[in-house]
């Protein structure tokens, strides 16, 4: 299977520059080796904090 990179991009929600985005599973690896969620889980508010802790996604579910 090939990388769907253009198609991953064209969903991506991250406002970061970083080369990461579209490669779904270097995105995922990268913050799940710092315990941390990608972009994708955040709405666009919580997003552009580039704060991606669990701590942060749980309070844009407004569970914290
Ligand atoms: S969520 Fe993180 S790793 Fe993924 S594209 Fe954005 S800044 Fe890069």
């Amino acid at each position: 299977m090939e990388c769907q990179v253009a198609d991953n991009s064209k969903h991506c929600n991250c406002t970061y520059p970083c080369n990461n985005k579209g490669v779904c599973c270097d995105c995922i690896a990268y913050h799940r080796n710092k315990g941390q969620l990608p972009a994708c889980y955040f709405p666009a508010d919580y997003e552009k904090t580039y704060d991606r802790s669990i701590n942060n996604y749980l309070k844009s579910k407004g569970l914290k």
